[in-house]
């Protein structure tokens, strides 16, 4: 006997009482992100590699491992599905040149493609939300991203979640601090784990960000970077806390904060539940200023978010969202051909007047479709037998109350309809 094909492993399937979960969040999400005026934007979901090694960063752990690379079998292309969407959207921008009359406010959502262990909240096809800024220099956008992401978390009824911030500054700052942190961390080379001494000289940044245990009294008395910033860093970190401190959002500045990814300057910050075990941190963002140069465009200040859906939609259903089946107003139960025919009128005449219709497919004895009407959550079923269809009526039988089915004709079928429904609902 074959085997059930399966799906691979780390990609889930959304099945339908978990997708009307998805739908009901991505309305949320664009009456919301409408509210702050941003506007869509669609990428591929395969790009060239060359794409995300230049814009994320040789040595992140994302190019180094992560990513779902193939040769196009037809042109020997090196191609990738994407891991993130950010190098993909500013991609777009730059090729289609829309930053040519001033800055954009742009949003995406889609699956990204990660080769990680799969395990609760971490997933190797995962969705995510994601909001760039682009052209805006000042902390205004930086704190105005953060209040949004504050505002979902009210819109969804979520609580808990924290908010921590770090400025990064800029990369002459980096540098130093870098040199410094690399000394520091030479001086104890020999209590550094295996993952550390590989970073050591390519990304020793991210040592700073390790969760292992014998490592934490070690980065806590690291060097860190915001005693590095100078004035204009500063400044725009201040700028970003003023505006939190007005728009009364508590937050902690975490000076290990890093972000694994290399393109940051300035603002990051990260929203951290305790609620979802180790995989807590839902939407990450932060200021991007070299990347838009870095990829070839004219030098353009960006700032950006993404959050993960499975994550935020994991917390939604701890934190007590409850899921409501979607059901039909109408279902059409029908017996014998001229019945099934007319039946068919029916339920497109029933639409035309905007109610939602199951019309009962398959057969079946009355008695076995009726069972079925009343397990689809539908309010009213129309009856229709041999008799309806010759004399053109239909027989109304409301589901939920202790109302007498009634006989009506074809053309006050819509009309009966909305009053059993709305009368229903007053
Ligand atoms: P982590 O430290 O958890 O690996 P990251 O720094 O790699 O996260 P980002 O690249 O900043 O994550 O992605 C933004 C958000 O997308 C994360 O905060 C998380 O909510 C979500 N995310 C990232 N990777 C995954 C994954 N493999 N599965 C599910 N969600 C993910
Ligand atoms: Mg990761």
């Amino acid at each position: 006997m074959s085997q059930t094909l399966q799906a691979i492993r780390g990609m889930n399937d959304i099945l339908p009482d978990q997708a009307e979960q998805w739908e009901q969040f991505e309305e949320l999400i664009r009456d919301w992100l409408r509210a702050y005026d941003y506007r869509p934007i669609r990428m591929p979901l395969v790009e060239p590699t060359s794409l995300f090694s230049r814009a994320i960063g040789e040595v992140t752990d994302i190019v180094e491992k992560e990513m779902y690379s193939f040769e196009d079998r037809l042109n020997g292309e090196q191609l990738t599905l994407r891991p993130e969407g950010t190098a993909s959207c500013l991609r777009a921008v730059l090729q289609h040149n829309l930053l040519y009359d001033g800055p954009k406010r742009l949003w995406y959502m889609g699956p990204m493609f990660r080769h990680e262990r799969p395990q609760q909240g971490r997933y190797r096809q995962f969705h995510q939300v994601g909001v760039e800024a682009l052209g805006f220099p000042g902390p205004d956008i930086d704190a105005e991203q953060i209040a949004m992401c504050s505002r979902l978390w009210d819109d969804m009824g979520l609580e808990g979640i924290r908010l921590e911030i770090n400025s990064l500054g800029q990369s002459e700052e980096r540098s130093r601090h870098r040199a410094d942190l690399i000394t520091y961390l030479q001086q104890h080379e020999s209590r550094l784990d295996a993952d550390a001494k590989r970073r050591l000289h390519t990304n020793p940044l991210r040592i700073l960000d390790t969760k292992n245990p014998d490592l934490q009294s070690l980065v806590e008395a690291a060097p860190k970077l915001i005693d590095y910033l100078g004035e204009p860093s500063l400044k725009h970190f201040e700028g970003v806390q003023a505006l939190l401190r007005d728009a009364a959002i508590p937050c902690r500045i975490n000076p290990r904060l890093v972000r694994g990814l290399d393109y940051y300057s300035h603002t990051v910050f990260e929203w951290v539940t305790d609620q979802l075990g180790a995989q807590g941190t839902i939407c990450a963002g932060g200021r991007y200023d070299n990347l838009v140069a870095q990829l070839g465009g004219k030098p353009a200040p960006a700032c950006g978010f993404a959050m993960g859906i499975e994550r935020l939609l994991a917390l939604w259903t701890a934190q007590g969202f409850k899921h409501e089946r979607s059901a039909p107003d109408i279902y059409i139960v029908h017996q014998g051909e001229a019945a099934g025919r007319y039946a068919f009128r029916v339920a497109e005449l029933v639409r035309d007047a905007g109610f939602t219709i199951h019309l009962h497919c398959g057969g079946g004895s009355f008695k076995s479709q009726m069972k079925r009407a009343d397990g689809s959550g539908a309010s009213l079923a129309i009856i229709i037998g041999d008799d309806e269809a010759a004399s053109d009526h239909v027989t109304l039988k409301p589901l939920r109350d202790a109302v007498e089915q009634r006989k009506v004709a074809f053309d006050q079928v819509a009309e009966s309809v909305a009053q059993l429904i709305f009368g229903n609902e007053e």
